[in-house]
């Protein structure tokens, strides 16, 4: 059995996106094409216990936090997921989704596999999505590019394989990020087709 045939879609009609992408996927990018095309989806911030990178801005990127306020977070059930990548903690506010999902739009959450399976758990209906680098090589130099340590790079390619494994058992598509704008037009289509806009 392939594993395409492995993961049918069983949703309906998903309010739920979660794009999962293993580190240096080039998932940013892919976001920022997304509502370019999809204008109406909304992006979720996540929350952070890791440290801004250069150019990144507190609300915008994430909410950076320190250790003490993420656990107080996850204490009050603020988080709708939550989990501990690459030696940090990330949640996604539980109160983004439902406004939002009351609201009837479509909400993006671009978190790890772990947030992915949680978030199916709670909301059945979610539609995963996985995007995978072309290669191994390109994807140690997108980390490098970006100003990751080797210890880093080390950790998160580890790391990658293990979510890879996820993205093809228990996803409902999978895209190898070969050319941003091409894979930003397929998940386009696919949202609009599973989510009937
Ligand atoms: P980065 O530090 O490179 O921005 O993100 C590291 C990993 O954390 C990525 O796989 C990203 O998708 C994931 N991530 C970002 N936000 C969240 C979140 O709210 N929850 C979970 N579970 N993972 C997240």
């Amino acid at each position: 059995m392939t594993s395409k045939q492995r993961a049918k879609p069983r949703h309906n009609c998903g309010h739920i996106v979660v794009l999962s992408a293993p580190s240096g996927t080039g998932k940013t990018t892919l976001v920022k094409k997304l509502k370019q095309i999809l204008p109406d989806i909304v992006v979720s911030v996540s929350y952070t216990t890791r440290k801004p990178r250069q150019k990144e801005k507190n609300r915008i990127d994430y909410f950076f936090v320190d250790e003490k306020e993420f656990r107080e977070k996850i204490k009050k059930n603020f988080f709708a997921e939550w989990a501990f990548v690459y030696g940090n903690f990330y949640g996604t506010p539980k109160n983004f989704i439902e406004e939002n999902l009351k609201k009837n739009k479509i909400v993006l959450l671009t978190i790890d596999t772990n947030g992915a399976l949680q978030i199916k758990e709670k909301y059945p209906d979610t539609l995963l999505i996985g995007i995978l680098p072309p290669s191994l090589k390109e994807q140690r130099e997108r980390l490098k590019k970006r100003g990751e340590t080797d210890e880093n790079i080390r950790h998160r390619l580890k790391e990658s394989s293990r979510e890879r494994k996820i993205l093809l058992e228990k996803y409902h598509y999978r895209f190898i990020n070969r050319d941003i704008e091409k894979t930003a037009k397929k998940i386009s289509s696919i949202i609009k087709k599973v989510c009937g806009i």
